[in-house]
């Protein structure tokens, strides 16, 4: 098969996926947002998928993102980027990405405010929230206990919207009980902040839990993209 029948079948069957997973717990596909994470992946699968009628695409990396974004700017799509960002790539990514999935500390939220007022856009953020029961810095997240003051200090920064919470399940626990965790965390967020109403949550392996969990973004790469 070529790339491009590879692609579209890959893309059914995780659809396919997505709207069993949405009828299991009573909520339409429509509140669900499939984000097709590309990153290690050339800009000719985003062509490809964008003709398949994907518009979200995640990526990780600044350097390969902002290369795909400007190649590809014609075509109108939506920017994620997924990935641990350092403060000084803070101002790039404001640059093309209209979604950050990663926002975990109040240095980075004065960045990527600084770099969105710069370029004139607005930035979507999502508090990447840990829910390793000892988080660990390197692997991104802000503790639990962290999200209400980090929440603040995003709705009070120009150029950022406060969207809601990201997470990504641990290795050592069953994904369903880390996401219920989850959402615990984005109920007390929405008590207090009622618009922060996305929840990015779910990969390939996990995305039946997210979905009953209420996520509201995946963000799947290897099924709808294959193995490197
Ligand atoms: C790579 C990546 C994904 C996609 O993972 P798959 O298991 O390939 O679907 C999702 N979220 C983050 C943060 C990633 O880095």
């Amino acid at each position: 098969m070529n790339r491009a029948a590879v692609l579209a079948a890959n893309l059914e069957r995780v659809s396919g996926e997505i709207a069993a997973a949405c009828q299991a717990v009573g909520r339409g596909v429509d509140e669900v947002t499939l984000i097709a994470v590309t990153k290690t992946w050339p800009a000719s699968d985003i062509r490809l998928l964008a003709e398949l009628g994907v518009r979200e695409f995640g990526e990780n990396r600044e350097q390969e993102a902002s290369g795909k974004a400007d190649e590809l700017a014609g075509l109108g799509l939506t920017w994620h980027f997924i990935g641990q960002v350092q403060t000084n790539k803070a101002a790039r990514i404001a640059r093309f990405a209209d979604v950050v999935h990663s926002v975990d500390r109040p240095r980075l939220a004065q960045a990527l405010s600084r770099g969105a007022v710069a370029a004139e856009r607005e930035l979507s953020c999502l508090l990447q929230v840990s829910l390793d029961p000892s988080p660990d810095s390197a692997r991104g997240g802000a503790a639990p206990t962290e999200l209400g003051a980090l929440a603040a200090t995003v709705a009070s920064l120009p150029g950022l919207r406060l969207a809601g919470l990201m997470a990504v399940a641990p290795l050592d626990e069953p994904p369903a009980a880390a996401f219920a965790r989850l959402a615990g965390y984005r109920e007390a967020l929405l008590a207090e902040f009622p618009d922060a109403r996305w929840l990015s949550a779910g990969m390939s392996g996990d995305l039946h839990e997210a979905i009953a969990a209420g996520a509201t973004h995946l963000r799947i790469g290897s099924a709808l993209l294959g193995n490197r």
